[in-house]
């Protein structure tokens, strides 16, 4: 899954670039930097991989998602559909715009439900953000559907899924914004950073702006630009992003091999009739980062997940119970425990996190575990992972 797993001399000599000029800033120094922009060349090569219109780099996952929310015009008091399954980044970033993140069903993709999106929908829903988890994708060209006939602002948080596609068009690029990660354990890795690609060259400009305090970064005289809004910043450093344009050469490489893992584990999970995969709505767009299946009941998941992680078949999640990605377990969110006087705190149309109900997302998680691929696998480890998964199941599913 990670792509740290295959760092080599790529990364090295695109870091080296960078240090041997000295410029670690993404902007301007155009003489000390012999031609040698990494955040530039990153978002190129991006925006052509993903056949997106634009793309800006910056700081991390969790930034391109407060930076697209900023562009879009989404602030104090917008309501905004999020999944209960996600990195719980989607909803501190519709916090600190000053929204209120509003929860709605998920389904057997493990993403949105868009059957059940307008079951959420008020006066002041602007946006939906569907997250396409676990290297797949949520049924998007129904969502898309939604919100345009809705009129409504439509971001994917594709931090997780980077690769993946639906009939060939990339995750992230359904949307106005979309938004991906490069953090330590994704499939790009490059150290801390994310991306906002986009169509549109009005969302786009606001973008590169409020990402650097504002700047149109217009000439190249930094003192002299002008600042069409007040921004923040959340730029990446060209160190960070040296490293990440060697790791985005190597995606279609990760992709194969883990596709390739994927298909045998898939194989002998196949075997037991007790075990259904996640839906996915176009299987060959999927980037197999996880492997993500549903046992028949809570009970039989929770066991075969433990049972897994006895029988050395690591890197098991059963997200349902772990603190990390699914909403039942947030605890500082239901009681809203913030470091200071938080703006959603302040509606009245704010949810009471620790009653929300989602009935259909329960019943999803409770039997869903999803299990990471690595790319480092040899074939001997896929053979005896995929008998102590097949002894485990034996006894547990039949
Ligand atoms: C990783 C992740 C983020 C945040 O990315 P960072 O780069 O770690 O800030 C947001 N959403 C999802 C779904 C993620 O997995």
């Amino acid at each position: 899954m990670p792509g740290f797993e295959i760092f080599g001399d790529e990364e090295r000599k695109e870091v080296m670039d960078v240090i041997e000029t000295g410029v670690l800033f993404r902007y301007g120094f155009e003489g000390a930097r012999k031609g040698r922009w990494k955040a530039r060349s990153f978002e190129e090569e991006l925006t052509e991989r993903l056949g997106a219109g634009y793309c800006h780099l910056c700081s991390s996952g969790t930034a391109a998602l407060s930076i697209a929310l900023a562009a879009c015009g989404i602030g104090a008091g917008d309501e905004v559909i999020v999944p209960p399954f996600t990195f719980v980044a989607t909803v501190e970033s519709v916090l600190t715009a000053g929204a209120v993140p509003v929860f709605a069903e998920i389904d057997e993709t493990l993403c949105l439900d868009p059957d059940r999106i307008e079951d959420k929908f008020s006066e002041r829903t602007r946006a939906v953000i569907p997250v396409h988890m676990c290297g797949a994708m949520a049924r998007i060209d129904a969502i898309v559907e939604i919100c345009r006939s809705r009129k409504l602002v439509l971001i994917e948080d594709a931090c997780q899924s980077l690769g993946a596609a639906y009939r060939g068009k990339a995750a992230g690029t359904f949307g106005h914004m979309g938004c991906f990660s490069f953090d330590p354990v994704k499939t790009v890795t490059c150290g801390e950073g994310g991306a906002v690609v986009t169509d549109d060259a009005a969302l786009y400009r606001a973008a590169d702006s409020f990402a650097d305090h504002g700047h149109d970064h217009i000439g190249n005289d930094r003192g002299k630009e002008r600042h069409p809004i007040l921004g923040t910043n959340f730029r990446i450093s060209e160190l960070n992003a040296a490293v990440g344009l060697a790791q985005l050469r190597k995606l279609d490489r990760i992709l194969e091999i883990q596709r390739r893992h994927r298909d045998r584990l898939k194989e002998a999970l196949a075997r037991f009739s007790g075990i259904r995969f996640r839906r996915i709505p176009d299987e060959s767009g999927d980037s197999a980062t996880f492997l993500s299946f549903l046992l028949p009941d809570e009970d039989s998941a929770r066991k075969t997940a433990a049972a897994f992680n006895d029988a050395g078949v690591d890197g098991c999640f059963y997200w349902y119970d772990n603190n990390w990605h699914y909403l039942r377990q947030w605890e500082h969110l239901k009681r809203l425990q913030c470091a200071a006087r938080l703006p959603a705190a302040e509606f009245d149309h704010c949810p009471d996190y620790s009653a929300v109900d989602l009935p259909q997302s329960d019943s999803v998680m409770a039997r869903t575990i999803s299990m990471q691929i690595k790319l480092g696998w040899t074939e001997e480890d896929l053979d005896r992972r995929c008998e102590a998964m097949e002894r485990v199941l034996r006894e547990l599913v039949g």
